[in-house]
C-alpha cells in the first residue's frame, strides 16, 4: 500500500515513514502543498496523511484538490491543533479522520485501517442512503435500481454531500467540488444546482433530503 505523507517537519516525517514501512507500506514523503499537489496528480496512493501547518499554507486547502483528482482516497489530517473548532474545520473540509499530535503509530495504523474500510475508501465504491445508491467509481446515482438522470454538476454536489452524510458541507468545499479552477463561479450558481437536485431527489422518492444552512453550506440527511 502506498501512502502519501505531507509533512514539513523532517523528524516527524522520518519517524512516521520508518514506522509505516515496518507495516508493508510504501511512504512517499513531500514537505509542501505544491509538492503534494504534484504527487496526487499521479493518483497512485491509497491514503493521504496531511499536516495542517505547512510552509506554503494550510493543509486543509489540499483536500478539495485531492477530491477532484483522486476521488476515493481517504485523508487523515495530522496536526498539533487539537481544539474543537479546528477538528470541526478539518472534518468539514472533507477529511476522513483527524489525529492530534502526539499520537502513537498504533493509533495511526488503526485509523488508517478504519478509513480504508469505509465506503469512500478503496474497498467499496458504493454508498447507500435512504433509497438512494451512489456508485462512486462510475459516478451514478440510482433509486431502487432506477438510474437518476442528473447533470454532472448536480452529481458532483450529491457526491460531496454523500461523502459527509449527516454533516454540514461548507459552501467553498462544495464549490471546489463542482467547479474547475478556471470556471467562473457565480455566487448563486451553487444554490441553483442544489435546488434542482433537491427537487429531483424528492420526485424520485430517494429517501434523503438536502438541508441548507444559510450562508454556510448544505447537508444531506436520510429521511426518518
Ligand atoms: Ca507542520
Amino acid at each position: 500500500m502506498r501512502i502519501l505523507l505531507v509533512e514539513d517537519e523532517p523528524e516527524m516525517a522520518a519517524a512516521l515513514s520508518a514506522a509505516l514501512k515496518g507495516y508493508d507500506m510504501v511512504v512517499d514523503h513531500v514537505p509542501t502543498l505544491a509538492d503534494a499537489e504534484e504527487a496526487i496528480a499521479a493518483d497512485v496512493h491509497a491514503a493521504v496523511l496531511l499536516d495542517r501547518r505547512l510552509p506554503d499554507g494550510d493543509g486543509l486547502s489540499l483536500i478539495p484538490k485531492v477530491r477532484a483528482r483522486a476521488d476515493g482516497i481517504p485523508i487523515i489530517v495530522l496536526t498539533a491543533r487539537g481544539d474543537l473548532a479546528d477538528r470541526i474545520a478539518g472534518l468539514d473540509s472533507g477529511a476522513d479522520d483527524y489525529l492530534t499530535k502526539p499520537f502513537s503509530v498504533e493509533e495511526l495504523l488503526a485509523r488508517l485501517r478504519a478509513v480504508l474500510r469505509r465506503p469512500a475508501g478503496l474497498q467499496s465504491s458504493h454508498m447507500r442512503a435512504g433509497r438512494l445508491t451512489f456508485d462512486f467509481s462510475h459516478r451514478e446515482a440510482s433509486v431502487e435500481g432506477r438510474l437518476l438522470e442528473l447533470p454532472r454538476r448536480e452529481l458532483l454536489v450529491l457526491e460531496a454531500l454523500l461523502r459527509r452524510l449527516g454533516r454540514t458541507v461548507l459552501r467553498p468545499t462544495l464549490e471546489e467540488a463542482v467547479y474547475n479552477f478556471d470556471d467562473e463561479i457565480q455566487s448563486n450558481a451553487l444554490d441553483t444546482h442544489v435546488s434542482r437536485l433537491r427537487r429531483k431527489l424528492t420526485d424520485a422518492n430517494a429517501g434523503v433530503e438536502i438541508h441548507g444552512i444559510r450562508g454556510v453550506g448544505y447537508l444531506l440527511k436520510q429521511q426518518t
